[in-house]
């Protein structure tokens, strides 16, 4: 069965834009007719620019007229942006620009909000050639494992309705998976990559920390923060990786290291390469489906040649305390700038203090509060060492012994995602059971470490991930490991009923 334009692999895409079989004009169109019949039912976008869109598709066309597609693997390809990049929508006078997106990060606080300037991902993508379609909802400020944490409302998975695409990226997991973007952007600072990318059968990475520009992604814990392509296959991601990927002086916490052809590593064989299997991430709880499923890819792994050794990372349940002081502190610190004077929305108290207490009283959702209150008191005087400084060590002890197990093994196994996707409603009162879902992918965001999730199967009609973890820049092996498993698995071309003309 071949699928519908809207719903294929930018490698497969690419090829046909370069041979003329089809226009960027047409696969633009293709999406925008997808988010026109799904977007506000699934609530995937919260600003969507057509006209831009199909402006930056005519060019794109006229660059593949002129032969300029050989070495741009991105060039008219449609994408979506989460609503955590700012996107440039005022000139240098202070102008609105046409067309102009606004930037929201999902908050009241930022409500019709407009950037002077662009995100760096963005100007990389745009200058790959690739088409900007807008933004994606997300959790507010990035915060959540759901998207219900969005101000602008829940959005659904296009598997099952009812349930959640994952979060914080579950807009623009939803986009991918649903056909109403090739690729898309998501940031992830304990698992709002890989953690939906699982939930709507799609492949999400967390590059290293540090591989890719946190220029321009309004911040949440700014230590563990990355961005990372969501797309549907290993190759496309590798592709957007690449063209994401590399120094950029205005994040000092980018490195300057050289980025590889990263799309050339994938050669489907893991032959001889040492695969460690945590039992660690097996954790209580974990629903049977997801189990049998990661452990069938393990054994796929296995067939492909690859020896698969039992590892063991004892720190690993202690992942969820240490993710929950840091994370919480540094978003305390990067939310203070939210105070009705210097962005967005302000209560035009007449008094300053009012001012501020009005506009974060109201701007503010609840879930951002906890976490604004939770690090505050951890960074407060008399707990900070208790606290902060413990998470610190603790965090030290977790990247140790991934160093530890990286030295002896390539990558490791893991599921990316206890549970298959949940009812929406199901777990929004229950913070600590929401927390759970991102036992298996916050450690690596605590070791800076790169990651990937891979669909490896269905568990009661309901996608599951496989989560590739490597050393650190070392995302050619993750990806090799990661193509190499999507290759034989025969998962490849799962998508949910929506896409379907
Ligand atoms: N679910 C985690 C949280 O709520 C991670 C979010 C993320 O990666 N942005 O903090």
């Amino acid at each position: 069965m071949t699928l519908p334009i809207a719903d294929r692999t930018m490698t497969e895409l690419g090829a046909l834009l370069r041979t003329g079989q089809l226009s960027s004009r047409e696969l633009t169109d293709a999406s925008l007719e997808r988010i026109d019949r799904d977007a506000a039912r699934l609530n995937s976008f919260l600003a969507i620019d057509a006209d831009g869109a199909r402006r930056a598709a005519d060019e794109a066309d006229a660059a593949l007229a002129r032969g300029e597609g050989a070495d741009r693997p991105l060039l008219g390809i449609p994408y979506a942006l989460k609503d955590i990049f700012v996107t440039r929508a005022l000139d240098f006078d202070g102008n609105p620009l046409p067309g102009g997106l606004p930037t929201t990060a999902g908050s009241r606080i930022l409500a019709g909000y407009r950037s002077p300037f662009a995100s760096s991902a963005q100007e990389r993508l745009e200058a790959a050639g690739a088409v900007l379609l807008g933004k994606t909802n997300c959790d507010e400020f990035a915060m959540g494992s759901s998207n219900e944490n969005s101000a602008y409302g829940p959005v659904r998975n296009p598997w099952d309705e009812t349930t959640v695409p994952g979060g914080s990226s579950g807009g623009s997991s939803t986009a991918v998976a649903g056909g109403q973007a090739v690729f898309a952007l998501g940031t992830d600072t304990g698992g709002s990559i890989r953690q939906p990318a699982s939930l709507t059968g799609t492949v999400g990475m967390k590059p290293t920390y540090g591989r890719v520009s946190r220029w321009g992604m309004i911040a949440f814990a700014s230590s563990l923060d990355q961005c990372g392509p969501f797309a549907r296959s290993v190759r496309d991601v590798a592709l957007v990786l690449h063209a994401l990927a590399g120094h950029d002086p205005r994040d000092s916490t980018s490195v300057d290291t050289p980025v590889p052809d990263y799309a050339a590593t994938l050669t489907g064989d893991v032959t001889g390469m040492r695969l460690g299997v945590p039992h660690e991430y097996f954790v209580p709880g974990m629903e049977p489906g997801v189990e049998t499923a990661v452990r069938a890819a393990i054994d796929t792994l296995r067939g492909l040649g690859a020896e698969i050794v039992d590892v063991s990372l004892p720190s690993t349940d202690r992942g969820l305390a240490t993710y929950y002081i840091i994370a919480p502190a540094e978003a305390s610190a990067n939310l203070a700038r939210f105070d009705g004077v210097r962005y967005g929305v302000s209560a035009a108290a007449d008094e300053l203090w009012e001012n501020y207490a009005q506009t974060r009283g109201a701007g503010f959702g609840p879930e951002v509060k906890r976490r604004i209150m939770l690090g505050t008191y951890a960074l407060s005087a008399g707990y900070y060492d208790a606290y902060y400084v413990k998470a610190q060590q603790v965090r030290t002890l977790i990247k140790a012994e991934f160093d530890e197990v990286l030295a002896t093994v390539d990558a490791i196994l893991a599921p990316t995602s206890p549970n298959v996707a949940f009812k929406i409603g199901a777990k929004v009162d229950d913070p600590l059971a929401m927390y759970l879902n991102d036992a298996c992918t916050l450690p690596v965001n605590i070791a800076g470490l790169p990651g990937i999730s891979v669909p490896c199967g269905l568990s009661e009609g309901l996608p599951v991930g496989l989560q590739v973890i490597g050393r650190a820049f070392d995302e050619s092996s993750v990806l090799r490991v990661a193509d190499a498993y999507e290759r034989t698995a025969g998962f490849a071309n799962l998508r949910p009923h929506t896409a379907h003309d």
